[in-house]
């Protein structure tokens, strides 16, 4: 029914976190996966989970943010499959500071990591897409990117430019048969806020109207139905995965 046995996918920074969930959720759907990360072992851990559960997976080393490295890995996936059926770009860096301490070089690898990377497989894999007249191409961006955040000026710029390209590239595709969409998660359970002090994650919590943090698996639920047969329809949007943080 939801016609994901026998796809491929790539996700990057599949080699922990929310990355790695969206990549074990979909081998548990019948597709094979290209674990992309600068961490190969991270990669290589998250390809033997997905062997483990009887499917096929490509551990690929690979900064997003290099454009050659990008069409590197589309090639590579290209000679182990024939056809990239998804794409979700997932990578993502934050490199806090407030504005006037954000040093160039701060600013610029959270950029060039979160939309440039974006960027860089997006256009590297739409060649092939567009070729075959089918895609389906997810983002990661934020809620930051939809209500900013003190200290993360970087981060919600590059997660802003998620979305502007989200919307963009789903007009330009979408007579080639290729939905492109976002996910804007809230405060996701990782190791990050697991070490958080008792009284943050209450505080953080209380900003949640559903009052607890999600989990890799909701934002990966949500991956499953925009490549899904369920989510054919729908192209150029931005799916909040918050409790209800921000609606609009
Ligand atoms: P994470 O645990 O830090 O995992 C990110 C993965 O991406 C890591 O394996 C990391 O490798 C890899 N990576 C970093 N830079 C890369 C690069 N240049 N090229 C390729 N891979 C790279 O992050 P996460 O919490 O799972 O977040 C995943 C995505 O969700 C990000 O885009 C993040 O902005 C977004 N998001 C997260 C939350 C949340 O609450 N966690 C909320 C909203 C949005 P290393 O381990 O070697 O750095």
């Amino acid at each position: 029914m939801l016609g994901l046995e026998g796809k491929t996918a790539i996700v990057t920074g599949a080699g922990r976190g929310i990355g790695r969930d969206i990549a074990l959720t979909l081998g548990e759907y019948g597709v094979d996966v290209a674990v992309v990360d600068v961490d190969i072992a991270g990669a290589g851990e998250t390809v033997s989970q997905l062997v483990g559960m009887g499917r096929a997976g490509l551990a690929l080393e690979c900064d997003v943010s290099d454009t050659g490295q990008a069409q590197r890995c589309i090639d590579e996936v290209l000679k182990w499959h024939d056809q990239i059926h998804i794409l979700v770009n997932n990578a993502g860096i934050t490199r806090d500071n407030l504005l006037l301490r954000m040093s160039e070089q701060e600013w610029r690898s959270v950029i060039d990591v979160n939309l440039t990377g974006t960027f860089n497989f997006t256009k590297a894999v739409s060649k092939h897409m567009i070729r075959k007249r089918y895609g389906r191409i997810v983002s990661i961006s934020s809620v930051i990117g939809l209500m900013g955040n003190a200290g993360q000026g970087n981060y919600a710029a590059s997660k802003a430019g998620i979305i502007g390209f989200t919307k963009a590239i789903a007009k330009e595709l979408a007579a080639r048969n290729i939905t492109v969409n976002a996910i804007a998660p809230g405060f996701i359970e990782t190791a990050m806020t697991a070490s958080l002090p008792e009284k943050r994650r209450e505080e953080m919590q209380g900003m949640i109207p559903l009052g607890m943090f999600g989990t890799g698996r909701d934002v990966s639920n949500i991956v499953v139905f925009l490549v899904s047969e369920l989510g054919g329809y729908v192209t150029g949007q931005v799916i909040h995965c918050d409790g209800g943080m921000v609606m609009s």
